[in-house]
């Protein structure tokens, strides 16, 4: 099986009533600056290139964000945040990305998520959480030929992260390593060996608050990018 195949029968989920019910509202309803939009509404597949060395584990798509334009960040305040920071640390080709074809390119770097449709408040459920696990698990398997470097953005990232490579037979540690930004954590499974490592959110709950700098996310994607050889 392949990333594209995967990404083919993702777009069609509709395993979770109240998320489809939700993502397919908001889609209808939309907000008043992108009336004149048609809202992607369905499972917003991860991207960049199927050989990343580095992959950016995030939460949720964002109801007017991703879940508008279909593209992971792409369209909303945290995208901004992240797009800009992934520029300066060399990992695209532009500082912003605002419509599925702007022609943004990731430089060995995949940016997915544990929960693939907007959840209402940015919350999905553990049950939600759990149902949709199983994406990411065939994600990290078809990606471990190359990937080095994890980013989990945020706590619930983290967690999911280190449950997911725990649960394909990697040794996260014991105890669990502890998620805060710039931790770092070692990850085996035989001969392979990746690095997780710990990001803010960049949620505006961080960024307006002065809690996550934009040079902080800089640090981290530098730090995780030399580690991975790009
Ligand atoms: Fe399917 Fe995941 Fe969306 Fe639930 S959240 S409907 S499991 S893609």
């Amino acid at each position: 099986r392949s990333i594209a195949e995967l990404d083919a029968r993702l777009v069609d989920c509709r395993a979770c009533p109240r998320l489809v019910a939700w993502r397919e509202q908001v889609a209808r309803e939309k907000r008043a600056a992108f009336r004149d939009q048609d809202y992607w509404g369905r499972p917003v597949p991860g991207i960049g290139p199927h050989d990343a060395r580095l992959l950016v584990v995030g939460l949720a798509p964002a109801a007017h964000g991703a879940n508008r334009t279909g593209r992971m960040f792409t369209g909303d305040r945290s995208g901004d945040v992240l797009f800009a920071a992934m520029y300066e640390a060399g990992l695209t080709n532009q500082p912003t990305s605002v419509s599925a074809d702007d022609g943004l390119e990731l430089y060995g770097t995949r940016i997915t998520a544990p929960v693939h449709c907007a959840p209402p408040q940015n919350k999905p459920t553990p049950d939600e959480r759990d149902r949709c696990s199983h994406w990411l698990y065939s994600e990290i398997e078809l990606l471990t030929p190359t990937v080095r470097s994890v980013i989990a953005l945020g706590g619930f990232g983290w967690q999911v992260a280190l449950r997911t490579f725990a649960g394909l037979g990697w040794d996260v540690g014991r105890p669990l390593p502890k998620f805060g930004h710039g931790a770092q954590a070692a990850i085996r499974r035989g001969d392979d060996e990746l690095t997780l490592f710990g990001c803010y959110h960049v949620s505006q709950q961080n960024t307006f608050t002065g809690r996550l700098t934009p040079a902080m996310v800089v640090d981290v994607f530098g730090a995780a990018a030399d580690h991975a050889g790009i």
